[in-house]
C-alpha cells in the first residue's frame, strides 16, 4: 500500500497522544473518564486518537469507510465535553475545529458507492489497560472483502528488550498481505525488524497470553485447557498486544472463551482486524475456538465466530483438538 509511511506517523502521532493524555493527572477526576451506555470506560485519548486518524483519512481519501469503536452517541452523550477533547487536541498541536467534531464519529458506516474496502480502528484497544497503566494498543486495518490487506498495532507502552536492545519503550507492529510482519521503536522507524513466530513445538515450554480482565474470558475453561495440555507459563496482557507479542515469538498461544456471564458474546471486529494481518504474516494462525477463520465484513461483531485461539501454527491443530473437548463436554 502506498501511504504505509503515512500512516505509520499518523498512528505514532497518535500514540503520543495518548501518553500525553495519560500523564495530565490535573484532568483525571474531573475529565477523564466517562461510561458508555454498555458502561465500557471511554477516554479523551480514545475520543481524541479517533478524531486524529480520521481527520487524516477525510484528508487523505474525502470519501471512505470506517467501522470504528466511538460513535456519535459515545462521543456526544456528553457533548459538553467535547469542547475538552477539543482543547485536549489543541494543547497537543492539533489544530481541530468543534465544529469538524461530529464527523469524527460517523463510523460503522460502509459507503454505498465505496465498495472497495474499508477501514477498521479501536482508537485504544484495552482502555481498562490504559487507565491501569498497563498495556493498550491503537490499531488500524484496511480490508477489502473478507481479507485484511494492511494491519498496524502501536502499543506505547510496549518495550521488547528482546528485540531493542536499550529498551526503548513504545513499539510499532505492522503487516501487509504478502509482505511480512515488521516492528519498529515508535519513534525510530529505522531500526525495523522482521519478526517471525516462535518455532515452540511443545506445550510444556509454551507461554499462554491471556487477558489481563478475567471478565473478558471463562478462567475455568482456560485451566482446564493449560491442565490437559501441560501449560504452565501463562502472561495476562490487555488488548492485542497480544498479537503483537506472539507475533514476535514471545508467546506460543493466544485464548479466549466468551465469559461465563455473557456465553453468547461475541468478538468485534476492530479488535481484531489489526492484529490478525500481523499475527499471520509472521506465520502465525488465528481462529475461533472451533477452528474457523474470522468471517471478515463490514460490521461491528464477527456473528458466526465463538472466541479467539491463536498460536504459532505448529501448536493449533492439537491445540483445537483440546478445545473440541472442553466445548464438547
Ligand atoms: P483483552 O485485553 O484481550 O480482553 O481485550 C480488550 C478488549 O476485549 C476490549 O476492547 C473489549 O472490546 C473486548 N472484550 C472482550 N471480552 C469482553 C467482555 N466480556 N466484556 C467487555 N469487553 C470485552
Ligand atoms: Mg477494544
Amino acid at each position: 500500500m502506498e501511504f504505509v509511511d503515512e500512516i505509520l506517523s499518523i498512528l505514532v502521532k497518535a500514540g503520543h497522544f495518548a501518553e500525553f493524555v495519560a500523564n495530565s493527572p490535573a484532568e483525571k477526576e474531573e475529565f477523564y473518564i466517562e461510561y458508555k451506555q454498555d458502561l465500557s470506560p471511554v477516554t479523551f485519548a480514545d475520543l481524541g486518537v479517533q478524531v486524529i486518524i480520521t481527520e487524516w483519512l477525510i484528508k487523505k481519501f474525502g470519501k471512505f469507510s470506517l467501522i470504528a469503536e466511538e460513535t456519535l452517541e459515545d462521543a456526544f452523550t456528553h457533548w459538553r465535553k467535547v469542547s475538552s477533547i477539543v482543547s485536549f487536541l489543541n494543547r497537543f498541536g492539533v489544530e481541530v475545529d468543534i465544529l469538524d467534531m461530529p464527523k469524527m464519529f460517523i463510523v460503522n458506516k460502509v459507503q454505498p458507492d465505496h465498495s472497495e474496502g474499508y477501514w477498521v480502528l479501536d482508537p485504544i484497544d484495552g482502555t481498562k489497560g490504559f487507565l491501569r497503566g498497563g498495556q493498550y494498543a491503537i490499531s488500524l486495518a484496511y480490508v477489502e472483502g473478507d481479507m485484511v490487506k494492511v494491519g498496524f498495532l502501536i502499543c506505547p507502552r510496549l518495550e521488547l528488550p528482546e528485540l531493542f536492545e536499550d529498551n526503548t519503550k513504545g513499539v510499532i507492529f505492522f503487516a501487509e498481505a504478502g509482505k511480512g510482519a515488521w516492528v519498529a521503536p515508535m519513534d525510530d522507524m529505522q531500526r525495523k525488524k522482521r519478526i517471525r513466530v516462535s518455532c515452540r513445538n511443545e506445550f510444556e515450554e509454551s507461554v499462554l497470553l491471556s487477558s489481563y480482565e478475567s471478565s473478558h474470558t471463562d478462567r475455568e475453561k482456560s485451566e482446564k485447557f493449560k491442565e490437559c495440555l501441560g501449560i504452565t507459563k501463562e502472561m495476562q496482557v490487555d488488548s492485542q498486544v497480544k498479537y503483537g507479542l506472539l507475533a514476535c515469538g514471545l508467546g506460543d498461544l493466544i485464548l479466549r472463551f466468551p465469559p461465563k456471564e455473557h456465553p453468547d458474546y461475541k468478538e468485534k471486529i476492530w479488535d481484531h482486524a489489526g492484529g490478525t494481518i500481523i499475527l499471520e504474516e509472521a506465520g502465525g494462525k488465528v481462529t475461533d475456538l472451533y477452528g474457523n477463520r474470522f468471517g471478515f465484513k463490514p460490521d461491528t461483531y464477527f456473528s458466526q465466530n465463538v472466541g479467539v485461539f491463536a498460536s504459532n501454527g505448529i501448536l493449533h491443530s492439537r491445540g483445537l483438538d483440546v478445545l473440541k473437548e472442553i466445548l464438547g463436554g
